[in-house]
C-alpha cells in the first residue's frame, strides 16, 4: 500500500498547535453574536483543532490510502456483491437536477425525479415478475421489515390473527429472523437438506395454520439455486401463508428467474448489490420491495403516481387507508435509486442477463480452481457465489479460516466472507462477481492455494497474519459491541481552543 508518512497517524486533535490555523476565516461583524439569543449561544468556544491546510489535506489523503475498496482491488465478499461501480452512475447521480432537488420540493418542480422513480419501479417490477414496487426502504433489511409488515397487515385484514410464525431456513441471513422478531412474529428455523437446498419435506412439516410467512433466499446463501421452489411455494399457499423472497442474490438470476412468476408474494431488491452503488462501510443503500397482487394495497406510502395527463405526483398522507404507512423520510434514498436506474438503462435487458451469466461463470471457475485445495461441501454447480471450507486444513495444521482470511491481506486481497452461512464448518463464502478479469481470478486462486501450502510449511506464519498491514489482529468483538468512535482528550491534555 502506498502510504505516505506514518501508517497509523495521530488524529487532527493531536496534531493541533495553538494559533496554527483558521486565520483567513473572517470573524463576524462586531455585535453579531449579541443578536443571538443567550440560550442559543455556546458557553465555551468549540474545541476545534488548529492546523494549516496542507496538514489537513495530507491527513485525509493518507487516511484514504489505507482504504481497501473495489476501486483498488478484488473484493470477493460473498453475499455482498461487491461489483465494480460504473462511474457513469456517479455522473448521473450528481446531475444538479437530481443532486440539488430539495426533498420537500413541490411535485411540479420534481417531475424529472418522480418520472425516474416511476420508471425504476416499473423496471424492477419487470425484473422481479412483481405487480408493483415501492422504492422507499433504505436497505435490504428494511425491505424485509416492510415485506413482513405488509404480510402482517394482509392476515389481519382477513381476520386471520392466529398466524404467529415465520419459517426461515438455517442458512438464512441474520436479518431474516431479526425482521420476523421486529414485526412481532416467532421465528421457526428449518434445517437445510444434505445437498444444501431447502428441505422441502421439513418445510411442509413445519407449515400450518400458525404460519404467517416463509422467508426464502433463492439462490440461497450457499450459492445454490432452489430447484423445488415451485413445489415449496405451492405448499406455502395451501397452508394459507405468504412467501417472502430475500432478493440479495438476484445478481445470479437476472433475466433467468422471476420470483413473482414462481409464486413469491413479496421480495426485496438490494439495488446497491445487484445494480451497483458503492456500499459497505456504512454507505447508503436502498431496498425496494416488489409485491404480487395480494399485497399491493399495503405498500408503504407515498407511492409515485402517474396522472392521466402524464404528470407525476407523490401520494398524499392518508390517501390510501390500507397502506402500512411510511417506513422512512421522503421518497427513499434517491441518489442510490438514480444509480440503479442508470445501471439498468445502461445494460438493458440483454446486458442484465449477461451480468448474471458472467457472475455465475466467474464463481464456477474460481470454485473449480480451488477444489483440489479446499473442500467444497456442496459439490454441484453454484450460482454467483460458493462456499469453500478449510475444515481439513484446520485438522491437519491448526490453521483456521480466520487465519487464512487474515493472511490474504498480506497477499494483497480483501478476504471473502467467513463463517457465514453458519451451517458450514470453517466456511468461506466467495463471490467474485462478473466484473473481474480472468487474471484477477487466477491471482486470487493462486493466493489461496499458496496460503494452504504455507499452512503446511509454516502454520505460525498464517496464524499470526497479517504481517504487512497497518494493524495486526484487532479485538473485533469489542469493536462491534462497544464501538469507540469519538476522539476524547486523554486525562491531563489541554485542548487548544480558538477564540
Ligand atoms: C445483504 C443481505 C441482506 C441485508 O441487506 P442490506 O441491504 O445489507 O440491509 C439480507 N439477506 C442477504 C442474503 C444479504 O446478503
Amino acid at each position: 500500500m502506498g502510504v505516505v508518512g506514518e501508517r497509523l497517524q495521530p488524529s487532527l486533535f493531536e496534531r493541533s498547535r495553538p494559533g496554527r490555523g483558521g486565520g483567513k476565516i473572517p470573524h463576524p461583524p462586531a455585535g453579531a453574536l449579541d443578536r443571538l439569543p443567550a440560550g442559543a449561544r455556546r458557553e465555551q468556544p468549540p474545541a476545534l483543532p488548529e492546523l494549516n491546510e496542507p496538514e489537513v489535506v495530507r491527513h485525509y489523503v493518507n487516511l484514504s490510502q489505507l482504504n481497501y475498496a473495489v476501486d483498488t482491488g478484488f473484493y470477493p465478499l460473498g453475499s455482498c456483491t461487491m461489483k465494480f461501480n460504473p462511474k457513469l452512475n456517479e455522473w448521473a447521480a450528481r446531475l444538479p437536477g437530481f443532486a440539488t432537488l430539495h426533498p420537500l420540493a413541490p411535485d411540479e418542480v420534481a417531475q424529472g425525479t418522480l418520472e425516474l422513480l416511476w420508471e425504476l419501479e416499473g423496471a424492477l417490477a419487470e425484473i422481479g415478475g412483481m405487480r408493483a414496487v415501492s422504492l422507499q426502504p433504505a436497505a435490504g433489511a428494511q425491505g424485509e421489515l416492510t415485506g413482513i409488515l405488509m404480510i402482517r397487515a394482509y392476515h389481519r385484514d382477513r381476520g386471520d390473527t392466529d398466524r404467529t410464525d415465520v419459517l426461515v431456513p438455517d442458512s438464512s441471513h441474520g436479518t431474516n429472523p431479526a425482521t420476523a422478531t421486529m414485526a412481532g412474529f416467532r421465528t421457526v428455523t428449518v434445517p437445510s437438506a444434505r445437498d444444501g437446498g431447502v428441505d422441502v419435506d421439513a418445510f411442509r412439516a413445519a407449515l400450518g395454520p400458525r404460519t404467517a410467512a416463509v422467508m426464502i433466499t433463492n439462490p440461497s446463501t450457499l450459492g445454490l439455486f432452489e430447484k423445488r421452489i415451485g413445489e415449496l411455494l405451492e405448499a406455502v399457499h395451501e397452508a394459507g401463508a405468504l412467501a417472502y423472497m430475500d432478493g440479495a442474490n438476484l445478481n445470479a438470476i437476472l433475466g433467468r428467474f422471476k420470483p413473482g412468476e414462481a409464486g413469491f408474494d413479496v421480495m426485496h431488491f438490494n439495488v446497491h448489490k445487484t445494480f451497483s452503488t458503492p456500499h459497505g462501510g456504512g454507505g447508503p443503500g436502498a431496498g425496494p420491495v416488489g409485491v404480487g397482487e395480494r399485497l399491493v394495497p399495503y405498500l408503504p406510502e407515498p407511492r409515485v403516481l402517474r396522472e392521466p395527463d402524464g404528470s407525476f405526483r407523490l401520494e398524499r398522507a392518508g390517501e390510501r387507508a390500507t397502506s402500512i404507512g411510511r417506513l422512512r423520510s421522503y421518497a427513499g434514498n434517491t441518489g442510490v435509486l438514480v444509480r440503479a436506474y442508470a445501471y439498468i438503462r445502461a445494460h438493458g435487458a440483454s446486458g442484465l442477463r449477461e451480468v448474471s451469466d458472467d457472475a455465475v461463470l466467474a464463481a464456477n471457475y474460481l470454485k473449480h480452481r480451488l477444489r483440489d485445495t479446499y473442500e467444497m461441501p456442496y459439490d454441484r454447480p453454484c450460482k454467483h457465489e460458493f462456499v469453500a471450507s478449510a475444515a481439513t486444513i484446520k485438522r491437519r495444521t491448526g490453521v483456521r479460516t480466520l487465519d487464512i482470511a487474515k493472511r490474504l491481506i498480506d497477499h494483497g486481497f480483501h478476504p471473502p466472507t467467513i463463517y457465514f452461512p453458519l451451517i458450514v464448518e470453517e466456511g468461506m463464502l466467495i463471490e467474485p462477481t462478473e466484473t473481474e478479469s480472468l487474471e484477477t481470478l487466477d491471482a486470487f486462486a493462486e493466493a489461496l492455494i499458496e496460503i494452504a501450502a504455507e499452512a503446511e510449511r509454516d502454520p505460525a506464519l498464517v496464524r499470526e497474519a497479517p504481517h504487512a498491514a497497518p494493524v495486526r489482529r484487532l479485538d473485533e468483538a469489542t469493536a462491534a459491541r462497544q464501538p469507540n468512535l469519538r476522539w476524547r482528550p486523554m486525562a491531563g491534555d489541554t485542548m487548544p481552543c480558538p477564540d
